[in-house]
């Protein structure tokens, strides 16, 4: 039988409550989901990741630490099985509009081919491995990786057109995507009712939805950066597509590539590869001397 042991943390709690569900066939489909989503994600642990560095609250000592131990962000050990169904729907949306640009011949990247193994950077949809010469079904969209190697920051754009000279980035935005990484802009939209108390007015929210994101637009920048100077890619823009759960309407925005975004959050990976290279810990540049609670983890576990 299939170990069923879940090391404690924060989601312990959400997995026992799985194990409650009246019904058996859903409560053990709960923890299933909940075990994949506790593994080691495969993901590299020993680089920068675009999505912390943009938070307001990145804490450059944090950062030093996890690239040492090389640990996986906290932010991983958080989950439960509504925001990992999030996920997977955010994932479902990715490939059904990297599908369309696919056969339009306007999508280039990295792709798999699941038969030999090999990945290679194409163009335009590769009718066959360039390796192997195993046909179009066997290959599958990898993306676009995006690395500064000297900066040991390593990310991923969802998609680039060279015909449009722009990345691609496709989101989706509902209710349960809007509680988790907006909840102020959600509150905005919440209206008294008179049966049944506050409600979200979505009709309204998707009208007033006009530019990406402010987060969405400091990845993108830092993603066009590393792709102009360390992909040797020809970027000016990147196009989001916006997918609305709730009536499947659909918006697109542009944002024009500006490398003062970027700059002095690569002044500061920088600075953390200097401060490794010298072994002397940077100070934290959220908190000052007292640091945050990104750094004193660290401080504890050591
Ligand atoms: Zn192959
Ligand atoms: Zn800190």
């Amino acid at each position: 039988m299939a170990s069923r042991v879940v090391k404690g943390g924060p989601a312990l709690t959400e997995y026992l409550n799985a194990a409650k569900s009246a019904e058996p066939l859903f409560g053990d489909l709960q923890k299933h989901v909940l075990e994949k989503a506790l593994k080691p994600s495969g993901r590299r642990q020993d680089v920068l990741h675009p999505s912390e560095m943009v938070k307001p609250d990145w804490c450059h000592l944090a950062a030093f630490h996890r690239l040492r131990l090389e640990q996986e962000p906290a932010e991983r050990k958080k989950t439960n099985f509504t925001r990992e169904n999030i996920f997977q729907e955010g994932h479902q949306t990715h490939a059904k509009w990297q599908r369309w640009l696919a056969e339009m011949g306007r999508l280039a990247g990295d792709w798999l081919c699941h038969f030999c193994g090999t990945e290679f950077w194409a163009e335009t949809t590769p009718d066959r491995c360039t390796d192997c010469s195993a046909p179009a079904e066997c290959i599958e969209y990898r993306e676009v990786p995006l690395n500064a190697h000297p900066l040991r920051i390593g990310g991923k754009a969802d998609g680039y057109s060279p015909h449009d000279n722009a990345l691609i980035e496709i989101k989706t935005l509902g209710l349960g995507s809007l509680r988790y990484e907006r909840p102020e802009f959600l509150e905005r939209y919440m209206v008294e009712t008179d049966t049944f108390g506050k409600l979200p007015d979505l009709t309204r929210l998707w009208r007033d939805f006009r530019r990406p994101l402010p987060s969405a637009v400091r990845q993108t920048q830092l993603y066009m950066y590393l792709g102009v100077h360390f992909e040797d890619l020809d970027i000016d823009r990147t196009v989001f597509f916006y997918d609305f759960k709730s009536t499947q309407e659909t918006k697109s925005f542009t944002a024009t590539y500006d490398e003062s975004y970027s700059e002095p959050l690569i002044d500061a990976a920088q600075a953390i590869v200097d401060c490794i290279a010298a072994d002397t810990a940077p100070f934290c540049n959220v908190n000052g001397r007292a640091g945050c609670t990104s750094c004193l983890e660290f401080k504890e576990t050591r």
